[in-house]
């Protein structure tokens, strides 16, 4: 999606994919093939660039320093990036800012007892079940793990590395997710608050504005311009928000376009991966500006017996107003394969086309996340 938002532009975006087979690959106007993390296959990728930016977190900070030591332009820069691979680093930076984020602390697997005793008394104290969730390396839900008891936990814990967050389960009346776009002088632009819905931790449906209270929603876009700043975020940034018991708390941020801004490609005047590129380039940001009163955007997934939408594209098409987007990977039950939007003025109707639309590219039912009546 970045690679189409760079073409419209007349940019050259390159891509540094390990197998040629990825999606980006096929939108990009040069590949270099190789892996982040290894510094031969990232400074060829650097020869090729004017700015190195990031549609992952799975980054190797140091391999990044010592380029940037060698002159390499690299937004957003490392401590934004820091925060974004490690949420214990990120909750830490929160806190000392003072920004609400839920009650947790840090331990470090391997430290037998003493670990087990942390995270005991944590149970004790905010109650179980709590939060487990790796610091580095997780995403859409992996490497967050509910515990119900001290034993449960531990079960968990046993076969992890590295640093683990343990959380209170905050009781979750809505997600909210804000998207910022921040030039190098720190000069940003927002769009509005949305809702998202996640089941099993993966994203399963935005709208925008959702429907929360306009003072919510408001409020919802004060935070994270707060929190984009913070980060000293170059291009867009992602705050991941729960709502709950009359207070936003920051959950994450991710440092790149995100699955909570796909919307803004038909809905908003300029889109996240459009002014993605235009900040990390230093260029004049665009509007965030919503086009239409409401907007829902529902994601796609590959069928239990991988059914593939790409191959009912026809069906999925015949829902009026709905733009849909797939990403050319490969089916596979449960992989996220692309996204639906509709845009209009009727909060029910737009949910209930891009839902319509998304059945009928095979994506299933989700459990637990109530679809609108009449869909079928
Ligand atoms: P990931 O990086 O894998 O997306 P998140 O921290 O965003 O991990 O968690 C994924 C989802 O799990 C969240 O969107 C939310 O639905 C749920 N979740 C995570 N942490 C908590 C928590 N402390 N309390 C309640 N739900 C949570």
């Amino acid at each position: 999606m970045a690679g189409e938002a760079a073409s419209a532009l007349g940019l050259s975006m390159a891509v540094l994919a390990e197998d040629p087979g990825d999606a980006a690959c096929a939108v990009a106007a040069e590949v270099v093939l190789g892996s982040p993390l290894v510094e031969a296959e990232l400074r060829a990728l650097a020869r090729r660039c004017d700015v190195i930016t990031f549609d992952h977190e799975q980054v190797d900070l140091a391999l990044l320093a010592a380029l940037k030591e060698d002159g390499v332009v690299i937004r957003p820069g490392l401590d934004t990036l820091a925060m974004a691979v490690d949420k214990a680093h990120m909750r830490a930076v929160l806190v000392e800012a003072g920004v609400a984020v839920p009650a947790h602390i840090v331990v470090e697997t391997g430290s037998g007892d003493e670990t087990a005793g942390a995270v005991t008394g944590f149970g004790a104290e905010h109650g179980w079940p709590i939060v487990l969730k790796i610091a580095r390396g997780g995403y859409d839900g992996k490497g967050v793990w509910v515990a119900g008891d001290p034993a449960e936990a531990a079960a968990i814990m046993a076969p992890l590395t590295g640093t683990v967050l343990v959380e209170e389960l905050v009781p979750l009346e809505a997600e909210l997710a804000v998207m910022v776009a921040r030039r190098p002088s720190g000069q940003s632009v927002a769009w509005p608050a949305v809702e998202t819905a996640q089941v099993g931790g993966v994203c399963r449906e935005v709208l925008v504005p959702g429907r929360w209270p306009p003072e919510v929603i408001a409020q919802a876009g004060m935070l994270g311009q707060q929190v984009a700043e913070l980060a000293g975020a170059v291009g867009v940034l992602a705050v991941e928000l729960f709502w709950s018991r009359g207070q936003l708390l920051v959950n994450e941020i991710a440092a790149r376009p995100h699955n909570s801004g796909h919307w803004t490609i038909e809905g908003s005047v300029t889109s996240q991966f459009e002014n993605h590129l235009r900040a990390v380039l230093d260029l004049p940001l665009g509007s965030g500006a919503p086009q239409h009163a409401q907007v829902a955007s529902v994601n796609l997934f590959g069928g239990p017996a991988g059914e593939d939408p790409a191959a009912l594209l026809a069906r999925g098409l015949a829902i009026p107003g709905a733009h849909i987007h797939l990403y050319g990977k490969g089916a596979r039950p449960g992989r996220k394969l692309g996204h639906v939007t509709v845009c209009g003025d009727d909060a029910a109707l737009v949910r209930e086309q891009a839902w319509a639309a998304a059945l009928a590219l095979g994506t299933p039912r989700p459990d637990g996340l109530r679809l609108p009546e009449g869909v079928s």
